[in-house]
């Protein structure tokens, strides 16, 4: 069957129905569960349809735009029940949360309390946040410093929705396991989410993370690059050491979320690249 983005559940009959039910069964027997990411220039409502279609046990709601700003619980939730979704919280990458104006850093926490009333009301356990890298230029120095005092309202305001916000490694500085020690060291209650194709282009792979930070990954991100940008790129056509890269994870005991972040323009193309990812690391965690 081919799988497109334009999915109608109402076109399901009953069997297929009962298929899936039984299938989600024997996949919620094992812990680790791979979802995937909506794409927000989409209907989320379309997105959810496909991901449970597609026999994905989660999605990692993004909340950007332009068209997944704003999400609609009360719709939301029945899509996600029937098709035996959970979730887990995306936040918008280019929010300037620390930047060092108090009065932006409010309008960016009042946003995120948004972001995590969403994701709490559908269930979420986990928040993202991505580092902030806006800053004036005489200030560059105190980048770090500036998200760690952004960081500690933005995770006790998501702690009080039981939410646990995990901030994810990019580029420079975040993409080191030095600034991670200080960022996870300085904010009580953060951990980490690790986005391995993102440690393709840093100076510690995904091996020294897992070694050094382990046990405070809480959530990952799986695309493959050739190491010189972010191509979101479908598992085994990069340069990401995929089988070294799941043994490293499993060896930290990590057992929970891995979100598929590969993206493509062709609908029916990216079901099959999402499937054969998903096949890969079915077959490396096994
Ligand atoms: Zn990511």
């Amino acid at each position: 069957m081919i799988w497109t983005w334009q999915s109608d559940i109402r076109n399901e009959n009953k069997a297929d129905d009962e298929e899936r039910f039984q299938n989600k069964r024997i996949q919620r027997k094992n812990v680790m569960k791979i979802g995937i990411m909506n794409n927000p220039s989409k209907s989320v409502h379309d997105e959810v349809a496909f991901c449970g279609k597609a026999r994905f046990d989660f999605l990692d709601l993004t909340i950007e735009g332009p068209n997944a700003s704003t999400v609609d619980v009360v719709k939301l939730r029945p899509i996600l029940d029937f098709h035996g979704l959970s979730v887990t919280g995306h936040t918008d990458p280019c929010l300037p949360h620390a930047y060092p104006v108090q009065g932006i850093r409010e309008a960016c926490l009042k946003e995120l309390e948004r972001c995590a009333r969403t994701f709490s009301a559908l269930g979420a356990r986990v928040m993202n946040i991505h580092p902030c890298y806006f800053c004036p230029p005489a200030m560059r120095n105190d980048l770090v410093a500036f998200n760690i005092e952004a960081l500690k309202p933005i995770v006790g305001m998501a702690a009080t929705h039981g939410l646990t916000v995990v901030i994810e490694n990019y580029k420079a500085p975040f993409d080191r396991v030095s600034t991670f020690k200080k960022l996870l060291a300085a904010v009580p209650g953060l951990q980490l989410h690790l986005d391995f194709g993102h440690t393709n282009f840093g100076p510690d792979n995904h091996e020294v993370f897992c070694g050094e930070l382990g046990k405070h990954i809480q959530h990952v991100h799986f695309s493959d690059n050739r190491s010189r940008t972010d191509d979101h790129m479908p598992l085994g056509v990069g340069t990401v050491d995929w089988k070294n890269a799941v043994n490293s994870l499993k060896a930290t005991g990590y057992d929970s979320t891995i979100t598929l972040e590969v993206f493509c323009n062709d609908p029916d193309m990216q079901y099959k690249y999402l499937d054969m990812s998903r096949k890969r690391v079915l077959e490396l965690w096994n």
